[in-house]
């Protein structure tokens, strides 16, 4: 068995390339074989971090009880205790406990849902084994593998260079530093700090430029990030700004009803009541009315919206984005694979000699080119068009690749395209390689929007292919080639014209072109100019996507712009807009869409108006991309912005959402946002807003539904002090509200289906407040009528000469009654309780059930009657307590049914 001796853990840097491959018994340039790759993987186990550790199960309850709310518990518990009410001090105890185990449950299963998700969005690798490419996902890297990487990759494991051009990291994750590093591949003194260790590439790191190769020194829990995974544990990651807020507002909550508390208690006492007796309604009046359970609500609410958008392919990768989601004003998207498949085929080539149509479809190189009059077309015939296929075939990276009756495909779908349909005249990869094999690239990217390749060709003689936007072939030439392969000065404008016709058609418009033996071996950008001959243009369909028109029509409803920006040409995408419905018929072409050369052209002062009315950004740089995010913040705009590659991850980042594409994107870009599509479609952009909708719905449902018991009970103990009356309800009772309700009753509310007219009102103003003025005034409304309902009831029961623990009882059970009935109403804040269906939520009726049985119990049980100081009710008091809730449910419908009549509903 072939097993890699070890070293000084981590100081792979002071080694030569080659001793470390021998160290690990590998193969620089083949690899591993599959058999060491299998025996190490059995032997050092996949490379993953270990789950984060978090914190110990007893610090995760100890931190249950660290609230102010359970010191008040806990001094009320020890205090009764004191006093020998045993009785009530073990319910307190009783609810501490209970309130724990909740508050742990629920927060280990929000966040074993948050963390799930981390595992949606995996990372793949480009290993070498047995000599042979191949990508894998990176969790199955071991030791000794020889791993390739490239710009836009993220590090799979630590590594030791030994190759690399121009290969520069971004280490923030590791070492803070934001600037990117520079690699080579000298060998370093041992003392080297990790953030200078030049030769090594650290797992968890980003590739923002060049490409390199090494081989993996540590994978897993072994690697650098792995140990500082060790150190830190796990981040918080239930927190937002929202449950900041409403932690905050809970704590400030707490002190103000303290202070109350005090003062009844003080009232109390000068107006010389009993003491232990105003003690009690002390404790019952901050325990009533402190909405414990909020934060936890609010945690749970927003993991289920995470979980849900989930479902549909939307990964929240930071939970802040749930809340902004819904807020969304704007999504800048993508054209290529997010507004359209991303499936492309060449349909047409022009040379300034003539058009060819290619027919087929898909990837398999079957089918031909044929000449307007349908005869079919011959690269003999025609230079330009032989060397137009040659260019976009040889000047590729892309591989097409025949298993069995299946074509597989790998790279860039534009490239792909330009194989297949050379492929289809017989210009196959193998045939190129040999004839024209490839020296050097200058690769192609955003900014430059080309690509060029120097190939020998034989006779020590060199020919440079290049292919990309046509702007820029044309920038590079001043010829083009006739059907003869003889050179004319180049006609721009019959260039241009051809563009338009095909660009119109929505077709994706490249120029190909060649640069002849006699120009030199130079493949710099310089040397370039003025020296290319045209070839011809190709020019490929990529279908819109099928749900991108319903799902713009329904951004559009819901009062949310879709802007398209693209690398392409203004004429493509505005042909795509068309199609998928971006474009506004009433706006003249030139206000709608805006090249990148406009863009820089317009006056500081007129941009932000320009880029808020456009909707289409074509032949757009990645860096005018920050710039546009900006522009339309500073109107006001909530900007989802989506990115895939490297130079997007500052707007990923600018933008309120980022959004990368799981699928097609880079590591960069997904590290950089705050969501990934797993589909790359636009129409999770839209399923993910509506899901962020319905989550603050839910959001505001609950607070709607949760604060009028508290205000309520504050309230009943308040007012029962100041008129020296007994209390309506006891402090104990009033624990087995909160407690119960919440839990049987609140947490239902995050089940809630979304509203069906979630996506036909206008977005959310993220500086209004969570409660509107309108939904005070409701949870005002109810509160007084539960103060009221209560106080009528038990004093009803008191003068039929009811026992205090009956009179007692039937209010508990009114509060419990109007709660349950409020519920129903608070499932649409607007809409009518009857009108929802009672039987849209199965977890409602779950939750109603149980809560049922909890009164009954509570009511009967001898052992609940001692412990609570209940008494049993018979049917009368019942059916006063439903009618009163009847009542009470009815005012509310009549609230709602004149605030919709006057258009003064809640929202
Ligand atoms: P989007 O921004 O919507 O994804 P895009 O793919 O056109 O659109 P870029 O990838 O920035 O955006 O490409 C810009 C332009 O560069 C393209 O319109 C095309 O003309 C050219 N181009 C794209 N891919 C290649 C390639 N592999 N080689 C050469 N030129 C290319």
């Amino acid at each position: 068995m072939t097993t890699p001796a070890t070293v000084t853990p981590n100081a792979h840097h002071r080694l030569s390339g080659h001793e470390v491959v021998l160290l690990l018994q590998t193969d620089a340039h083949r690899g591993l074989t599959d058999e060491a790759a299998r025996e190490r993987f059995d032997r050092f186990g996949p490379n993953t971090l270990p789950a984060p550790r978090g914190s110990s199960l007893a610090l995760r309850i100890l931190r249950q009880f660290h609230h102010p709310l359970i010191y008040v518990l806990l001094g009320a518990g020890a205090v009764t205790a004191a006093l020998q009410a045993y009785v009530d001090s073990a319910v307190i105890f009783g609810v501490v406990i209970v309130n724990a185990i909740v508050g742990l449950i629920q927060e280990s299963r929000a966040e074993a849902e948050l963390q799930s998700l981390r595992t949606m969005v995996h990372t793949d690798a480009t290993v070498v084994r047995d000599g042979r490419e191949q990508v894998i996902a990176s969790d199955e890297l071991v030791p000794g593998d020889l791993v390739h990487v490239e710009a836009g990759d993220k590090i799979p494991a630590d590594i030791r260079l030994l190759r690399q051009t121009e290969l520069r990291i971004d280490e923030s994750a590791l070492t803070g530093e934001s600037l990117s590093v520079s690699k080579d591949e000298v060998i370093l003194p041992e003392t080297t700090p990790v953030a200078d260790r030049r030769n090594m590439a650290y797992s968890g790191t980003l590739v923002t430029a060049g490409t390199g190769a090494g081989i993996v020194v540590a994978t897993g829990a072994e690697t650098e990030i792995g140990e500082i995974h060790r150190l830190v544990g796990a981040a918080d990651v239930t927190a937002t700004p929202l449950t900041e807020k409403l932690a905050w507002f809970s704590k400030i909550l707490t002190v103000g009803i303290l202070g109350l508390a005090a003062a009844t208690f003080v009232i109390g006492l000068l107006r010389e009541q009993d003491a232990v007796e105003m003690f009690t309604a002390a404790i019952a009046l901050a325990v009533g009315a402190i909405p414990e359970g909020l934060p936890a609500a609010v945690t749970i609410t927003l993991a289920i919206g995470v979980a849900r958008m989930a479902k549909r392919r939307a990964v929240v990768r930071r939970l802040p984005a749930v809340e902004t989601l819904g807020s969304t004003t704007v999504i800048c998207a993508d054209k290529t694979g997010t507004l359209t498949e991303n499936q492309m085929t060449v349909r047409e080539i022009w040379t300034p000699d003539g058009s060819v149509e290619a027919s087929g479809s898909g990837y398999a190189p079957t089918g031909a080119l044929q000449l307007r009059d349908g005869a079919q077309a011959s690269i003999d015939a025609n230079a330009a068009l032989r060397w137009s296929l040659l260019a976009g075939a040889a000047c590729n990276d892309a591989a097409l690749t025949r298993d069995g009756e299946r074509w597989d495909i790998a790279g860039d779908p534009t490239e792909v395209a330009m194989l297949v349909v050379a492929a289809k005249t017989g210009l196959t990869a193998d045939h190129l390689g040999a004839a024209l094999p490839r020296v050097t690239t200058l690769p192609f990217s955003s900014e430059r929007q080309y690509m060029a390749t120097l190939h020998s060709s034989g006779n020590d003689g060199h020919v440079v292919l290049v292919k990309g936007a046509v702007e820029r072939i044309l920038e590079l030439s001043n010829t083009q080639m006739g059907a003869d392969g003889a050179l004319s000065p180049i006609d721009r404008r019959a260039v241009l014209q051809a563009v338009d016709a095909l660009a119109a058609k929505g077709l994706r418009v490249l120029a190909t072109g060649v640069r002849s033996p006699a120009d030199g071996a130079d493949l710099t950008e310089e040397a370039l100019r003025g020296t290319v001959t045209l070839t011809g243009l190709q020019a490929m369909l990529d279908p819109p996507r099928a749900a991108a028109v319903p799902a713009v029509a329904a951004c559009h409803s819901a009062g949310i712009a879709v802007k398209m920006i693209t690398g392409d040409h203004a004429r493509t995408a505005g042909a795509i807009a068309g199609a998928v419905g971006l474009l506004d018929p009433d706006q003249p072409v030139d206000r709608e869409i805006l090249t990148g050369t406009e863009l820089s052209e317009i006056p500081s002062d007129e941009y932000d108006d320009a880029v808020e009315r456009a909707n289409v950004f074509a032949r757009v740089s990645p860096e005018q991309k920050l710039r546009l995010v900006e522009a339309l913040q500073d109107k006001g705009h909530i900007v989802a912005m989506t990115g895939d590659g490297v130079n997007d991850a500052p707007a990923l980042r600018q933008a309120n959402i980022g959004v990368a594409m799981g699928r097609g994107g880079t590591e960069v870009a997904k590290d950089a946002a705050d969501m990934v599509l797993t589909d790359d479609d636009f129409a999770t952009i839209e399923a993910a807003v509506e899901e962020g909708r319905g989550v603050f719905d839910n959001l505001t449902k609950f607070i709607t539904w949760t604060l009028p018991t508290n205000i309520a009970e504050g309230l009943v103990i308040m007012v029962a002090i100041a008129l020296g009356t007994a209390l309506p309800i006891l402090p104990t009772q009033i624990l087995w509200i909160n407690m119960t309700t919440a839990v049987a009753l609140g947490l239902m509310l995050a089940f809630e289906p979304k509203e069906a007219g979630i996506m036909t009102r206008a977005p959310r103003d993220p500086g209004q407040p969570l409660l509107t003025r309108a939904l005070v005034e409701r949870i005002l409304l109810v509160s007084i009528l539960l103060v009221a309902g209560s106080w009528v009831l038990f004093e009803w029961e008191l003068s039929r000469g009811a026992m205090e623990s009956e009179a007692r009882t039937a209010a508990l059970n009114l509060f419990v009654t109007v709660e349950a009935f409020y519920l129903f109403s608070c499932r649409s804040l607007t809409r009518s309780a009857w009108r929802i269906g009672l039987f849209t939520n199965r977890w409602l009726i779950v939750g109603v059930s149980v809560q049922i049985v909890a009164q009954l119990a509570i009511t009967y049980l001898p052992v609940m009657n001692t412990v609570f100081q209940t008494a049993p009710l018979d049917l009368g008091v019942w059916l006063r307590i439903v009618g009163i809730a009847l009542v009470a449910s009815l005012v509310v419908a009549v609230d709602k049914w004149l605030r919709a009549r006057v258009g003064n509903l809640p929202r």
